[in-house]
């Protein structure tokens, strides 16, 4: 648990005071006593299926006397934009390409900052489902004082071409290099028959470190993991394995602040701007649904039918 370790260490950078300034992230995941309360009955039970090895459940009660952050939570956007629908690509046979998708978000609840603030802080999970490995690699380019990422996209011999796939950047609170724009997070509203509808809240341009994290259990998943360091030379996912951020990893919150009761979804897509070449671009979001009453969040099974929304 890569994370978990990285979020103590947070609390550990916190306590020894101002290592995280000037980062845009959330505070940590300290908890009100409100929230506290809320928070101790969640995470739901619900985990996806396909998740071998859920994360266990930490316990907010013992965060709670983490020292509250300084820094002032980033506002909810007012600008929600909507991401054109990405045609499926057709599948090249001479190449193993990987395939992302995103499991449907879990472990969600509401949290209460001390500025007032309501978020969903949910555990967002990546999972290659393709024959072929997600393999990038950074290259530093002084003329812009960047590292832009190549993707290395193999074919069926063995060799591979080079394919243009973004930026890193080093993640001030993370302390370790992200591919940039990987994950989308957006909270809709729904139609009377249950269909998405609007979004009505969003945290746009998550970066994230590519690692295999948890291995699946589907039969072509590969025995060991490959990719464990987020550096800037080489990430990836291997075919089969899942990479998670857990909810209490600084960034896995959607900002709600001001948003009605009612029942919404939580879609968070993966690769959003198209930046790695993969086979399926069709199925890179994951969509929970769920109830809203004040600070309690009722995770559901399944799109609801005839339910009134605001
Ligand atoms: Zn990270």
């Amino acid at each position: 648990m890569p994370h978990l370790v990285l979020f103590f260490s947070l609390i550990l950078c916190v306590v020894a005071a101002g290592c995280s300034a000037g980062s845009t992230d959330d505070p940590p995941a300290t908890a009100t006593p409100a929230a506290t309360t809320a928070a101790a009955t969640v995470p739901p039970p619900t985990t996806p299926a396909s998740v071998a090895d859920p994360p266990a459940p930490v316990s907010i009660a013992t965060m709670a006397s983490s020292p509250t952050p300084s820094e002032t939570p980033t506002a909810l956007p007012t600008d929600t934009p909507t991401p054109a629908p990405t045609p499926t690509a057709t599948v090249d046979p001479s190449l193993l390409l990987p395939d992302l998708q995103t499991l449907p978000p879990y472990d969600m609840f509401v949290q209460v900052w001390p500025e007032g603030n309501h978020v969903i802080r949910f555990s967002n999970s990546i999972l290659n489902a393709g024959p072929g490995v997600l393999k990038v690699l950074g290259e530093s380019d002084r003329s812009t004082a960047t590292t832009r990422v190549t993707q290395h996209v193999y074919n069926v011999d063995g060799t591979y071409d080079e394919h243009p796939a973004g930026v890193f950047e080093f993640h001030v609170t993370h302390d370790h290099w992200h591919v940039e724009n990987f994950a989308l997070y957006e909270v809709w509203s729904l139609t009377a028959d249950g269909e998405l509808d609007e979004v009505v809240a969003v945290t746009d341009k998550v970066s994230y470190c590519l690692m295999d994290e948890t291995r699946s259990d589907r039969p072509d998943a590969h025995p060991e993991p490959t990719y464990t360091v987020c550096d800037q030379i080489i990430q990836g996912i291997s075919p089969g394995w899942i990479d998670t951020y857990e909810y209490n990893t600084p960034g896995q919150i959607v900002d709600i602040t001001g948003l009605p009761d009612g029942t919404y979804a939580l879609r968070s897509t993966v690769d959003p701007d198209d930046q790695m070449r993969e086979m399926d671009n069709g199925n890179n979001a994951g969509t929970t649904y769920f109830d809203l009453a004040g600070e309690e969040l009722l995770m559901l099974d399944g799109p609801p039918t005839g339910v009134e929304t605001d």
